[in-house]
């Protein structure tokens, strides 16, 4: 039996296995040379001590091996092309739902409106440097998805929603390190996730299963029975053909609003969700390390630093969303006419910057005023702000507005904007002027808060960016809770972040999952 110890490291100790090895012996009481091998559980940071340090949790073995951990892809099996399920999105949920249908020789069909990964990235340069939007092919429409060009945070609280250790362990591998199996914050970075995405489409090919990009669905085949209960066929796609299979697996992020028309138009129920809506606050990472790690310059051995913030303001949460330390801000939009941001970083995060959405819950009362556009109003009213920020550069660019933290406090438009990781620019505004005013004034509350909680964050070189508004689905398309089947749809199953069940890269590869197994179960165990 190996013996299970803690050891809290210093910064440099820690980044040395020879080092770890000879202090998990000594605080296993065993002899350095008896020791076989020393398997880490758990990796964190402990920055609450003057001087941070890195605590390990280790099992210790000595007599024997570690026992080695069996691969998820032995238990794949050759696809039978007589047992088919189509997969709109080839997101975290659509490709995670795919290889769970291949552990069961069934045929996963994914369809994806965007280029893969590879080809995607010149659609996301156009953003980026000549402001040109690509309605399907942008950092959220493509191969791997939202997910893909993002930060590559891989934690999430969705741990009673399946095994987020098989999801990690199918990220490992398909090229993604080892760390992510034991880090309390485990994170891939954008350089090293196209990777990961192209190698499991791989996977699915070799397998017998189907990828298709660049069309995308326009329409679902359902087919009625006489006592008029429904059920889906198929699809229809863009260049006309249709595609036929034994359930559809509706996963295409929170983006896609063609999507939620296409289900209104049928008559699919769709509904109005509360999501949150803000702006990205960025400072520069040595002042978030400073006050992270109470000292500066950083280790270098110790990671770029993040936060993590949240308060109430007048009865709602406000909270910091998506941080990313050493990362980018970048343009999220999905169609002309609209400016979104996100935040994305690389593996390294060692970009100057550390940025995070800072975000106002939002609740039905807020999307009044959009009562017109019945079960999407709340989408209604995420597009209003984003058609907003978009008409305050008045130059049709993706110059996004910006504003310093203290101007906005103190109600003036900032006379420049300092450096920020945003690519296109900004237009400095009074964002008072494109936030509803129950978001802005939660966010004065809030941000005031912080300045109090956070010593040092409400500086003068602090900035505000908008508008921070794709931070989860303002649908939600209901389905059973056991069969996971739409409520008024049979064999029509919504997945993932856009129908309302996942918040992230993690819990979208659950809930593919877990459609999956919901799928095995109704349709492929009965036959
Ligand atoms: C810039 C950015 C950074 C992010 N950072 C993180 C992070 O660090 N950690 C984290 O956990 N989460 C992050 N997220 C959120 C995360 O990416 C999403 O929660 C996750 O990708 C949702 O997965 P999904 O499979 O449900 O949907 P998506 O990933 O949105 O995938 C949906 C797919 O469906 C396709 N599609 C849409 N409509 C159609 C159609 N009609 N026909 C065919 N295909 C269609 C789209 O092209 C897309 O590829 C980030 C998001 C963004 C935009």
């Amino acid at each position: 039996m190996p013996k299970r110890i803690e050891l809290l490291l210093s910064p440099s100790q820690a980044v040395s296995p020879a080092t770890v090895r000879h202090h998990a012996a000594l605080e296993a009481g065993i002899v350095l040379d008896d020791v076989t091998s020393v398997r880490l559980i758990r990796r964190s940071i402990d920055a609450r001590a003057r001087m941070p340090g890195v605590r390990i949790q280790a099992d210790v073995y000595a007599g024997e091996e570690a026992p080695v951990t069996s691969l998820v892809l032995d238990n794949l099996k050759h696809a039978n092309s007589k047992k088919r399920v189509i997969i709109v999105g080839a997101g975290p949920a659509g490709y995670f739902a795919a290889l769970e249908l291949l552990e069961h020789g069934i045929t996963p069909i994914v369809i994806d409106r965007g280029k893969d990964v590879r080809a995607r990235r010149r659609d996301l340069r156009a953003i980026q440097q000549d402001g040109i939007v690509d309605p399907h092919s942008n950092y959220c429409f493509g191969e791997g998805g939202a997910g893909t060009y993002s930060d590559g945070k891989l934690y999430t609280r969705s741990h009673k929603r399946g095994s987020i250790e098989k999801v990690l362990q199918l990220l490992v591998e398909h090229g993604a390190t080892t760390d992510i199996l034991i880090d309390t914050h485990p994170h891939i970075g954008s350089n090293k996730l196209w990777v990961v995405v192209q190698k499991m489409r791989e996977t699915i090919l070799q397998f017998g299963g189907e990828v298709h990009f660049e069309s995308y669905v326009t329409d679902m085949v359902l087919t009625s029975d006489a006592q008029k209960n429904r059920s889906a066929k198929g699809v229809v796609l863009s260049d006309g053909r249709e595609i036929l299979a034994d359930a559809v697996i509706l996963a295409t992020g929170h983006s896609a609003r063609d999507v939620f028309f296409m289900c209104e138009r049928n008559n699919i129920a769709v509904e109005s969700k509360p999501f949150a809506l803000g702006v990205r606050i960025e400072h520069s990472q040595e002042l978030i390390d400073s006050i992270q790690y109470h000292h500066a310059p950083r280790h270098p051995d110790l990671p770029a630093s993040s936060y993590k913030l949240v308060c109430q303001a007048d009865g709602r949460g406000v909270f910091s969303f998506c941080m990313c330390p050493g990362g980018l801000i970048v343009p999220s939009a999905t169609s002309a006419g609209e400016i979104v941001v996100n935040g994305m970083s690389m593996s390294r995060r060692d970009s100057p910057f550390a940025n995070s959405g800072t975000v106002v819950a939002v609740e039905p009362q807020d999307w009044q005023d959009y009562a017109s556009a019945g079960n999407l109003a709340a989408m209604e009213y995420q597009a209003s702000v984003e058609r907003a920020a978009f008409a305050s550069n008045g130059d049709g660019s993706q110059r996004s507005p910006a504003q310093r933290l203290v101007d906005y406090l103190g109600g003036h438009v900032s006379s420049s904007i300092p450096k920020t990781s945003y690519i296109p620019g900004h237009a400095s505004i009074d964002m008072r002027s494109i936030l509803p005013p129950n978001i802005d004034a939660r966010l004065r509350i809030a941000i005031r808060e912080f300045g109090r909680s956070m010593r040092g964050y409400l500086t003068n070189d602090a900035v505000m960016v908008g508008v921070e508004s794709r931070t989860s689905s303002p649908v939600r398309i209901p389905r059973d809770h056991e069969t996971k089947e739409h409520i008024n749809v049979s064999r029509l199953f919504p997945c993932g972040e856009g129908a309302g069940y996942a918040g992230g890269i993690v819990s979208a590869a659950l809930d593919g999952q877990n459609v999956a197994q919901s799928i095995i179960a109704k349709i492929f165990s009965a036959a």
